[in-house]
């Protein structure tokens, strides 16, 4: 295989939630790679930070902010790309919160919160992606970003676990009813990762060595190690690859 499949360039990549983060680390690769990068996240100044960034990097970056969660925000950031030419071949659907609390005591503003950004966001931006990428009838590539929680529960985090596992089916879904447009739809799932969403949990001693002691790699994952994986499901080389999920997680999921 030529190196050319896994090449990026002339294409342009929307990544939610890339202020920081796997995001931020997913759209530099794909930047790397050749693309063109949209940024995207709710708070301006730290979304102009992140495009600075990658600017002074030579990578060509732009930013749009806008809440994943509004329909009509989405729609709006949408026509905007439209306005100014801008088509986006490539969607990461990667902005995600945590809410950690026993069901029990789980209320139902902050599952739906969780539901509606993990995972109703994901089928909004898609929809609005997909929409434009078949109008004009050059295929797509959209990622999903999954969890270990697509494949697996764990106490205090129901609405998160539920919002994951339907990020695999719905990428199955997208899939099944855009393949025949030459869009590949996949999810990615990544193990336990250091960045900001897991600062409390690195650092408790206890989750900590639990990390460290589950995972047969023994540490935790940096955001960096997303990317070839997120380059590999934008790019030529994985054309004929629908409806997947890949684990990048140092093997925890593949081990008792
Ligand atoms: P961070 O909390 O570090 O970053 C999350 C990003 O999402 C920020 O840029 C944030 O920007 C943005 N964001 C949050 N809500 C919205 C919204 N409604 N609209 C637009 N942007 C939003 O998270 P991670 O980098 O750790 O996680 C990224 C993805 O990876 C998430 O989907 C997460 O579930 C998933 N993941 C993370 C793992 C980990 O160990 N870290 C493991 C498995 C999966 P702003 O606040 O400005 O809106």
């Amino acid at each position: 295989m030529s190196q050319g499949s896994f090449d990026l360039s002339g294409r342009t990549a929307l990544v939610t939630g890339s202020a920081r983060g796997i995001g931020l680390a997913i759209a530099r690769g794909l930047a790397q790679a050749g693309a063109r990068v949209v940024l995207n996240g709710r708070q301006t100044a730290a979304l102009e930070q992140a495009v600075s960034t990658l600017a002074a990097e030579g990578l060509d970056a732009q930013g749009s902010a806008f809440d994943v969660a509004d329909e009509q925000a989405v729609r709006q950031a949408f026509q905007a790309f439209d306005e100014q030419g801008l088509h986006i071949d490539i969607l990461v659907n990667n902005a995600g919160i945590q809410h950690r609390a026993p069901m029990l005591e789980l209320e139902l503003k902050d599952w739906q919160r969780v539901i509606d950004t993990n995972l109703t966001a994901a089928f909004l931006v898609g929809r609005e992606a997909a929409r434009r990428m078949i109008a004009k009838g050059n295929g797509g590539k959209i990622i999903n970003i999954g969890s270990l929680t697509s494949e697996a529960a764990r106490a205090t985090v129901a609405p998160y676990t539920v919002a994951k596992g339907g990020i695999k089916l719905l990428s199955r879904s997208m899939a099944a009813e855009w393949a025949r447009f030459n869009i590949q739809a996949n999810s990615i799932g990544p193990g336990y990762i250091l960045t900001d969403m897991n600062e409390a949990l690195v650092n408790n001693p206890e989750f900590d060595a639990w990390v460290k002691s589950s995972n047969p790699a023994q540490r935790w994952g940096k955001p960096e190690e997303l990317a070839g994986t997120a380059v590999y499901l934008a790019s030529p080389a994985s054309d004929y690859v629908n409806g997947q999920i890949i684990y990048v997680d140092g093997g925890w999921l593949a081990v008792l």
